[in-house]
């Protein structure tokens, strides 16, 4: 049984905040920590964020089969390794890990792990999305126009996702992504090993 939980979107589409909601509302879900080798922003923590690394390490890490998938994404590396992935996926019955990675991640860790739960966080439209990106970024500059073209072609990918959650209001957004989690935590497949011990008087 996976408890995989792989949540994409466009930058700008907001997925950042919902996934930080996700985890603090569901102690039980475990954020997935990738490797990259883009630089550390200001308010970000090594190995709470990611696992900063340089080029060569990750490009030895590649050779070296350490990742379960990784991808380039804005002219850096990204990739989530194979380590954290197994450990903590077997640590215990009822834990959920949370990925956040892009739509080539997406579609790798979906052929791996099939009966994880593949989640799209998308803009209402992409003038609202340039919005954001331009309050975020403050001017036009090149990052915007190459983020909302990559958001573009990012859009077309979402046939390898199970539900789609659409970012117009924040608190409506989370409403939905609660809901999906929710649902998926509670299907026959993860709940069997409680129902068979409730039908010889166990509790949950
Ligand atoms: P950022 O640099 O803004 O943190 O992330 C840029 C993009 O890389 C986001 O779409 C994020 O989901 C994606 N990403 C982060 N970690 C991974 C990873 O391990 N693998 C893949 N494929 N994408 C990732």
């Amino acid at each position: 049984m996976n408890n995989i939980i792989v949540i994409s979107g466009p930058s700008g589409s907001g997925k950042s905040t919902l996934i930080r909601r996700l985890l603090h509302k569901h102690p039980e879900i475990v954020f997935s920590v990738s490797h990259t080798t883009r630089p550390r922003r200001e308010r970000e923590v090594e190995g709470r964020d990611y696992y900063f690394i340089g080029v060569e390490q990750f490009k030895q890490m590649i050779a070296n089969d350490e990742f379960v998938e990784w991808a380039e994404v804005y002219g850096n590396y990204y990739g989530t390794g194979a380590r954290e992935i197994e450990t903590r996926r077997k640590q215990e019955q009822n834990k959920f890990l949370a990925l956040d990675i892009d739509v080539q991640g997406a579609r790798n860790i979906k052929t791996k792990y099939p009966d994880a739960l593949f989640i799209f966080v998308v803009p209402p439209s992409l003038e609202e999305l340039q919005n954001r990106l331009l309050k975020r970024e403050k001017k036009e500059d090149e990052s915007t126009r190459t983020r909302l073209e990559i958001a573009r072609q990012e859009l077309k990918e979402y046939g390898t996702y199970d539900y789609i959650v659409v970012n117009k209001d924040l608190d409506e957004a989370f409403y939905i992504l609660n809901a999906i989690y929710t649902a998926y935590r509670n299907t026959t497949a993860r709940r069997e090993y409680f129902i068979k011990r409730l039908a010889m008087g166990g509790k949950e």
